[in-house]
């Protein structure tokens, strides 16, 4: 398979990774994620969904499908898009919880980015967060909107006690739970070999973002670096659903050639690398190492269809720059799924029972006591 990740101009390339992962102790993955190629640019949504039934799984993919449709529509400046975007998630998740039983009082967190010509313009509400690969170093994008955020932030604990603190779960802001909301817009450089990661509180919550950086040091290829931050969350318990999404910034031809072989539905469509030296050997080279990576991280004759929806095998795409081919959104069907479609993971892992909303009050959720990781949200904003 040919490389179709640098564009006749030579611009960027990036290579996008996704996992998601019910956890070792949920029934139900109430996360749920997106990554598009729009006209705006590269559009990564990660969501977190709260509430009792169906309602936090209805609330994020909800608001991963408003958003989307949004950045769809609008063409002016991308703050105000995104602003607006979430605005329209916002109400969208809101009226259908004020307006039905099923998911009264749902609600949900989201994490957004636009990544084009080098620059992420990121948006967030609630405890999802971004981080930024750079300089071979993590650092933080988002602040979460979160109780022990504003407790770090008053110097009262640390991060490390954030993570084990009895009140982690108590989120300030989130979608859908009231009739507006006010969401942190940040933009970032994301130069040569710089990443973006988008996830849910399953990961950072799990797991310190020391060994997250560790890891994104150690595994440059997404797919992979993905993996085993999921790994690292389950192996540290998996208390929640746990979603990652990694975009890297080209450059790296194995992230490039990895990239591409997960890429049916675009491969061929743009010229090849040229690149310098001993061509063919390189690309041989490439091939045999893609291939390889493709069958490790992709193919997983081993591990079938578990965790990801069984027709899109392929959570890795690669995403020309000069976004001249416009493909659209398929929201409302995962059967119609192709490597730009909606994402999610329902593996068949957890064994705890449901999660219930304790109480009936639509206005704070409260925390789950069958679940020690519960989200849970407090207050109207
Ligand atoms: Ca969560």
């Amino acid at each position: 398979m040919e490389s179709n990740v640098t564009s006749t101009d030579g611009s960027r390339a990036y290579g996008v990774g996704t996992r998601t992962d019910v956890g070792s102790r949920r029934t139900r993955n109430e996360d749920f994620f997106s990554v598009a190629e729009t006209k705006h640019g590269l559009l990564v949504v990660v969501c977190d969904g709260m509430g009792g039934h169906a309602g936090g799984e209805r609330a994020s993919r909800l608001a991963v499908q408003e958003f989307n449709a949004a950045i769809d529509a609008n063409d002016d400046d991308a703050r105000a898009m995104f602003e607006r975007a979430v605005a329209r998630a916002n109400e969208a998740v809101y009226r259908e919880s004020t307006q039905n039983a099923d998911t009264a009082g749902m609600g949900t967190t989201l994490v957004a980015a636009l990544v084009r010509a080098g620059r992420a313009l990121v948006v967030n509400v609630g405890d999802s967060r971004a981080y930024r690969w750079h300089a071979n170093r993590l650092e933080r994008i988002s602040l979460d909107h979160s109780v022990v955020e504003e407790l770090v932030a008053a110097g009262r604990i640390t991060a490390e006690q954030a993570r084990v603190h009895p009140q982690r779960n108590i989120i300030t802001r989130a979608l859908g739970t009231s009739a507006s909301v006010q969401p942190d817009l940040f933009e970032v450089e994301i130069g040569p070999g710089d990443g973006l990661l988008l996830a849910t509180d399953g990961l950072h919550g799990m797991i310190a973002d020391d060994v997250i950086e560790d890891i994104l040091r150690r595994r440059a290829l997404p797919d992979a670096a993905c993996d085993e931050l999921v790994a690292a969350a389950l192996a540290a318990g998996g208390d929640d659903n746990v979603t990652v999404a990694l975009v890297r910034s080209g450059e790296d031809a194995a992230i490039a050639a990895a990239s591409a072989t997960t890429d049916p539905v675009r491969a061929g469509d743009a010229p090849r690398t040229r690149r310098n030296g001993a061509a063919w050997l390189w690309v041989v080279l490439t091939l045999a190492a893609a291939a390889t990576a493709w069958v490790l991280l992709v193919a997983r004759p081993w591990e079938r269809a578990d965790n990801l929806a069984p027709t899109n095998p392929t959570p890795t795409i690669a995403i020309d720059t000069t976004l001249s081919g416009l493909d659209s959104i398929l929201l409302d069907s995962t059967a119609q799924a192709t490597p730009y479609d909606l994402l999610r993971g329902d593996s068949v892992r957890a064994t705890m029972p449901i999660d219930t909303l304790l109480g009936s009050d639509s206005a704070a959720y409260r925390a789950r006591d069958t679940a020690p990781r519960g989200d849970v949200v407090t207050g109207r904003r």
